[in-house]
């Protein structure tokens, strides 16, 4: 046996995006103890930085030492309480295991289905939430990578408010990517990833609760059944004030690379990166356009940084996906679920929302697609592409 050294990729999937060099330089630092006063500054700048990053004064703001599915996790054990009914807005893979989540808290799911690929309806929330008066709970997913639609998080939110519910919203692919303003449209509790639109490592959950979903928690009749995710346990590590008492290990220097992920982000403003993922996405969008392939979602519902597009008649899914990585180390993302096999997901995430990487993934597809006889107009994609970029 020997090292692994991975090979080179262009990371275009769902998740995780490419990540810049310097979160993986910032995560080589030498590992120094997770209580060592050195660390513990280290963490309330994570916690400020990541504030801004959320748009939230949020004193519950913090990474879970987890993927982002151990953040959903969080949320749904600290918030729901056996016999609770919780309204779970579906459009997508993730509303699902929402479900899974509420369930397994002894709670009961009622769940507003939306077509895969569409935003989730305000109206049929407001419906579901009339038709069930004890529902306490609103919870949702704001940008859904499995099909690439973005729900208006503001509005489901006002709509829960209207009837005193409170929400949990999934922002795993939105943080970095799109407008998200946790205080302003009154997000209770909050969880994202840090692989995705961050370009960090995978492998942390960096999650918020607003101070009533704080006294919810603290209200709770029974203890949170999950030890790890216990957020009263957490507090204690990482809360304000106290000292700081041993939960778990932190994984320092996974902490170093979200904190230089973080910087990034802000030295670059949250604006300008909105900005790029939108300008990066009409340009990949008029590339593939050009070659006579169409986006799923309609476009006033659309995910800069997740662009689902069907695969043209007669192409073969798993072929193409496959060629795409051996001939120029791309890797684009399959369907998933309602969509497997009908569509293909190009991501333009975090610091993979570049020219360099629009221009590749158009190129490459039409190598791939030409080659395997596919009927797709050609020598029209980089044109189309540049002249967004030049416009
Ligand atoms: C990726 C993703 C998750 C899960 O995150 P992991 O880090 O893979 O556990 C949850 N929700 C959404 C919307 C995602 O895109």
């Amino acid at each position: 046996m020997n090292s692994f050294h991975p090979p080179q990729r262009v990371l275009m999937g769902p998740g995780p995006s490419d990540v810049y060099p310097r979160v993986l330089e910032a995560l080589g630092r030498p590992t120094i103890g997770h209580l060592d006063p050195d660390f513990v500054g280290l963490m309330n700048d994570i916690k400020s930085l990541l504030q801004y990053a959320l748009q939230t004064d949020n004193a519950l703001t913090l990474p879970i030492s987890a993927p982002g599915s151990a953040g959903m996790e969080a949320c749904f054990a600290n918030l729901v309480e056996s016999g609770d009914e919780v309204v779970i807005c579906q459009n997508g893979v993730f509303g699902g295991r929402m479900k899974e989540n509420v369930e397994r808290c002894g709670a009961t799911a009622i769940m507003v289905q939306d077509d895969w690929g569409r935003a989730v309806t305000p109206d049929k929330l407001r419906q579901a939430l009339q038709d069930n008066p004890n529902a306490t709970l609103v919870a949702f997913v704001h940008a859904e990578t499995s099909t690439g639609a973005r729900s208006d998080a503001a509005t489901l939110c006002e709509i829960a408010r209207e009837f005193d519910c409170m929400t949990i919203v999934d922002g795993v692919t939105s943080v970095g990517g799109i407008e998200l303003a946790l205080d302003k449209w009154g997000i209770d509790a909050f969880y994202s990833g840090t692989q995705k639109c961050l370009s960090c490592i995978p492998g942390l959950s960096p999650v918020s609760f607003s101070e009533r979903a704080v006294a919810r928690i603290q209200g709770r009749e029974t203890p949170v059944q999950s030890w790890f995710l216990d957020m009263k346990l957490i507090l204690g590590y990482w809360g304000e004030g106290q000292t700081r008492a041993y939960h778990h290990t932190a994984p320092v220097n996974s902490m170093y690379a979200l904190h230089e992920a973080l910087l990034i982000l802000r030295e670059e403003g949250l604006e300008k990166a909105w900005k790029r993922h939108a300008l990066h996405h009409e340009a990949l969008k008029a590339g593939l356009e050009a070659m006579g392939m169409s986006l799923v979602v309609p476009v006033e519902e659309r995910l800069p940084q997740l662009n689902a597009v069907s695969i043209p008649e007669g192409v073969d899914d798993a072929s193409t996906r496959s060629a795409l990585l051996q001939q120029f180390g791309l890797e684009i993302g399959a369907g998933l679920g309602a969509l497997a096999g009908k569509v293909w997901r190009i991501g333009l995430m975090g610091c993979s929302a570049n020219r360099r990487n629009v221009i590749l993934c158009l190129s490459a597809l039409e190598s791939v697609l030409s080659a395997s006889g596919a009927s797709i107009a050609k020598g029209a994609a980089l044109e189309a592409a540049s002249g967004v970029f030049n416009d």
